[in-house]
């Protein structure tokens, strides 16, 4: 009998030594998600290496923003190195302009998430891709403009082009992309699209592109891009070409890159260094 009542005690013990501990694990578990919601972490914008495309991710805890989607489905690959496992929700979407190696991967992304907008400039163009967005995602599509605005936490982001009021359909596309400068946390990272020295031409009365700290240089880096004097205007510290290996049109241009070396900016390219990541 003494014995049956020191198990019972022994065991009555255990059982309430055990119920502190899981309700202290418990508390443990519930403060880890907690304060992992709460916390909003670093401001980081990655351009991820899709090939002959552009696809950049700006990302600040649970939000993300995407500036085209490359050529195919390798976004989709990259994209899920970098959002949290449970984030299934891009906010915004940009489509620089309606070329197939900026728009076909945005389709597959608005496919595989939930897209909040997706911001353009509504230009005229032939492409099957270009067709079904506006076929299909109508309701989330908003024109874009000079001095529109995308904020969250220490994201800013404002588009430059195509200019407020002003409609002009422009032969070659390239010069019709949205260009948008973000400021993340105080650094200035300058987006062409696919702009050339037309475009970058109009971009001159922003003073405020007086020195920038990363320039994602307009069409890959082409000979046609990146104009001595819009890289004398805007000082760019580094900048980003975003090309595939081997791609038909040779980018990037020797001539750009030489102009980046005589000018120490400091260049990096998507094939030669996979995703390109800088965190504020
Ligand atoms: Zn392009």
């Amino acid at each position: 009998m003494k014995n049956t009542t020191t198990t019972l005690k022994i065991l009555k013990e255990l059982l309430f030594r055990n119920i502190l501990n899981i309700l202290f694990f418990l508390l443990a578990i519930f403060f880890v998600v907690i304060l992992k919601k709460t916390e909003i972490g670093q401001v980081e914008v990655i351009f991820l290496n899709v090939g002959q495309g552009d696809a950049i991710l700006i990302q600040q805890g649970n939000y993300q923003i995407l500036v085209d989607g490359g050529a195919d489905d390798t976004v989709l690959y990259e994209l899920a190195k970098y959002l949290p496992w449970y984030d299934k929700t891009i906010e915004k979407v940009v489509l620089t302009h309606p070329h197939a190696d900026h728009i076909n991967g945005l389709l597959l992304v608005l496919k595989n998430y939930t897209v909040g907008e997706v911001y353009y400039n509504p230009v005229e163009y032939p492409n099957l891709a270009y067709e079904y967005l506006k076929d299909t995602y109508n309701d989330i599509l908003v024109e874009i403009k000079s001095g529109d605005v995308l904020e969250y936490e220490d994201i800013y982001g404002v588009a430059l082009y195509p200019f407020e009021g002003e409609k002009i359909q422009e032969k070659n596309v390239n010069n019709s992309s949205v260009v948008m400068l973000f400021v993340l946390n105080g650094y200035k990272v300058l987006l062409m699209g696919d702009a050339e020295a037309e475009l970058e031409e109009k971009l001159l009365d922003y003073t405020f592109l007086e020195g920038i700290d990363i320039l994602k240089a307009g069409h890959h880096c082409s000979r046609t891009s990146s104009s001595i004097s819009f890289l004398s205007f805007t000082q760019p510290t580094v900048a980003v070409c975003m090309c595939g290996i081997g791609n038909s049109l040779g980018h990037p241009h020797y001539e750009t890159l030489e102009k980046f070396e005589k000018m120490n900016v400091q260049y990096f390219v998507t094939y030669r260094d996979g995703n390109i990541r800088f965190r504020f």
